[in-house]
């Protein structure tokens, strides 16, 4: 019973974030885009990326295959990390306002590309990124199964370290000093301390 709790849970914060995202897709494919990088390798991530953190979930979610991977969790941890999800919903749907029709699957620049600077970007390079991490570990306390955690976090991380650094390069190539200057001031997942005021 408690499983089927939580199997809910997972299915409805999954569908949350296609729906947030949506719109968004509608818009990235009517955008015109000036410039892409590494397009191939970037859809094969992208794919990875979608099988671990929507894919395996719901094998996991309809089918039994995956029930010898479960391991146990308290309860209220399981409860604690189900309202993370949700707090994770409303980060995905800010972030998404905020970045616009910036936002891209893959690598690539716009013809009408703005660097954004304000709301959580003021603090953090790649929230989007900070998003998807806090997806796949809390995904994997949620449904209590080490298939979906683990797959969740080596198919994300693969994404993550193959593009992150080259995200970067990227944007120091088109908007050159103010994104070295930004990089300053912003940390790359999580605020950055700075004990100057
Ligand atoms: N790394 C960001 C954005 C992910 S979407 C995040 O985690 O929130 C990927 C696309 O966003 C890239 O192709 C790039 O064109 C664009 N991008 C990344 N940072 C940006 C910024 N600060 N302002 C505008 N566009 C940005």
């Amino acid at each position: 019973m408690e499983n089927y709790i939580f199997k809910a849970i997972l299915f409805l914060f999954i569908i949350s974030c296609g729906l947030v995202r949506f719109p968004f897709m509608k818009k990235y494919k009517q955008n015109i885009n000036a410039r892409s990088l590494h397009t191939t390798f970037e859809k094969i991530k992208v794919l990875l990326a979608w099988l671990g953190m929507c894919f395996v979930p719901f094998i996991y979610i309809f089918t039994g295959l995956l029930n010898r991977y479960d391991f146990s969790v308290p309860f209220i941890i399981r409860i604690l990390f189900s309202a993370g999800l949700a707090l994770d919903v409303y980060f995905f749907y800010i972030i998404h306002k905020e970045l616009g029709a910036n936002w891209s699957p893959i690598l690539e620049i716009k013809t009408k590309q703005n660097l954004i600077k304000t709301g959580v970007y003021k603090y953090i390079r790649h929230p989007m990124y900070t998003q998807s991490w806090l997806w796949v570990i809390f995904q994997g306390i949620v449904s209590a199964n080490w298939f979906v955690l683990i797959f969740g976090v080596l198919t994300w991380g693969f994404m993550y370290f193959t593009r992150v650094f080259s995200e970067e390069n990227m944007m120091i190539e088109v908007c050159n000093e103010e994104y070295v200057e930004y990089m300053q001031h912003t940390g790359r997942l999580l605020p950055k301390l700075s004990w100057r005021r």
